[in-house]
């Protein structure tokens, strides 16, 4: 079973090693990937010492024991992680805010906890009342409907209008469920006269690796198949054969696809317009992922903030970059990470987005200009998944397409799922069980 798998990020680099280490020829997989290294949006660079994560601060944590046991194992093993307590919280003007925000509700000013108290006991008080409104599809509108006007106006509509850079009702609210941590009355009424709740307890602790950045993880999982890689060779053309498959001229027997659905249109040689119009409507964010290094021995001790107002600059998110690993940044030296999304694909940066993102930091408290070494940055084509109207109508069409084909989809874009990298990992080892025991089934036959 010759099988070609496009993209040599973690799903691909998972998918191809459990292949591989559940019997299937390592001969019989081949990866095709157009960047000059494996790892996708799982990347590290380093410049001058100072390492970052490519696509925003990622951290290793998960509900699937085996998964994480799997991709640790794969990058040295328990030895080679470091152990970290997850501590975020939101900047609003010269204050620290516990995360989620209506746990913090106290740290506020007093008139903004106020509105956002008396906000939330009406949203609350409204959805108790008989025949009272059920959840609005809109995610602005689920909003006010879930967390009151108060907590919108300070938080929930800042910071959502920066990271999605479109009408918050243009996006849906049902991929919020499990994402927008969910509090009980009494935590926020506690949480706002300053009497401590637990919030949100989910990614409690989290693994990074000890050396490398994020990016050890796909190395690790790619160790066993790197020799199956064809680093920048980037998929040009896809076409149906009676068979099978021809990826850039050359025949397969099947294939998998990590590659951004919005962008096989370009390279499936034929596919019905409606799937490919279905296929380039995705909506989705890009982003652009900053460092700044500091001349600043130590940082709090954060692991990243959220900067929901708009003079704090472009940045909706930024990761304590050094304090996820000694061996981040040269000894005495530290490091933040900033993320900007862009609307669609992110394109090469200016330097004016630099200069605010430094300027709105230091506007934030954050950071003194004096004390940054330099700055450096990547951009990443796709980030973020848009969960718009269509979304379910459009990937219905595509999937139902795709089956049809025998063309299997896999990985965050490669489905357009808000995966994370262990869920990438799970379904990956999921498929090459599922492909394995179908190739089993067709020797027996
Ligand atoms: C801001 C942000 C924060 C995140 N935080 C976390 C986190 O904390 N923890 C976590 O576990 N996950 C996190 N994730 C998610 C994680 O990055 C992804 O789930 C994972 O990296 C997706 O891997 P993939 O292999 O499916 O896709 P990708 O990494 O996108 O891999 C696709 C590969 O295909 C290649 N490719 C593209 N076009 C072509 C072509 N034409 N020909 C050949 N190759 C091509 C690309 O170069 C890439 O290597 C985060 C993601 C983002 C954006």
């Amino acid at each position: 079973m010759k099988t070609a798998i496009l993209g040599a990020g973690i799903s691909g680099l998972s998918l191809a090693r459990a292949l591989v280490e559940g019997g299937l020829d390592a001969a019989d997989v081949h990866l095709f990937e157009s960047a000059s290294e494996v790892g996708g949006l799982c990347r590290s660079k380093t410049v001058d010492g100072f390492t970052y994560d490519v696509a925003g601060g990622h951290i290793l944590y998960g509900k699937d024991k085996d998964t994480i046991r799997w991709m640790k194992d794969c990058a040295g093993g328990e030895d080679a992680f470091v152990t970290r307590d997850r501590n975020t919280r939101i900047r609003f003007e010269d204050r620290w805010v516990r995360y989620p925000f209506e746990n913090g509700l106290g740290d506020l000013p007093k008139q903004a906890n106020f509105d956002c108290l008396k906000g939330y006991v009406e949203a609350w008080h409204a959805r108790q009342l008989p025949g009272a409104p059920t959840a609005p599809p809109e995610f602005g509108k689920w909003v006010q409907w879930r967390f009151g006007d108060g907590i919108a106006k300070h938080f929930m509509d800042p910071y959502n209008a920066k990271i999605w850079k479109r009408d918050l009702d243009f996006l849906t609210s049902d991929w919020v469920a499990g994402r927008v941590p969910d509090a009980p009355v009494e935590d926020v009424l506690k949480a706002s006269i300053g009497i401590e709740t637990e919030g949100y307890t989910h990614q409690a602790i989290f693994w990074y690796p000890l050396e490398g950045g994020f990016q050890a993880i796909s190395d690790g999982i790619g160790s066993a198949v790197l020799d199956r890689v064809r680093l920048s060779t980037p998929v040009r053309e896809v076409a149906r054969t009676a068979d099978g498959w021809r990826v850039n001229g050359e025949d397969f027997d099947r294939v998998v696809s990590t590659l951004a659905l919005t962008d096989l249109p370009d390279l499936l040689v034929e596919c019905p317009d409606e799937v490919r119009h279905a296929m380039r409507t995705l909506e989705y964010n890009g982003l652009v992922s900053y460092l700044v290094a500091l001349d600043r021995p130590e940082h709090p001790n954060l692991s990243w903030i959220y900067l929901p107002h708009e003079v704090q600059g472009p940045a909706n998110r930024v990761t304590y970059m050094s304090n996820y690993s000694p061996r981040m940044a040269p000894e005495g030296k530290t490091s933040f990470l900033c993320e900007v999304t862009t609307r669609g694909a992110a394109g090469p940066p200016d330097g004016e987005l630099e200069r605010q993102v430094v300027e709105g930091m230091a506007h934030a408290g954050l950071l003194s200009k004096d004390e940054v070494l330099f700055t450096d940055h990547v951009a990443v084509r796709h980030a973020y998944v848009v969960f718009d109207a269509q979304y379910h109508a459009r990937r219905d069409a595509i999937f139902s397409w795709m089956e049809s084909q025998d063309l299997i989809p896999l990985g965050r874009f490669g489905r357009f799922e808000y995966d994370n990298s262990d869920l990438c990992v799970k379904k990956a080892r999921e498929l090459a069980t599922r492909m394995l025991d179908e190739a089993q089934r067709g020797a027996r036959a």
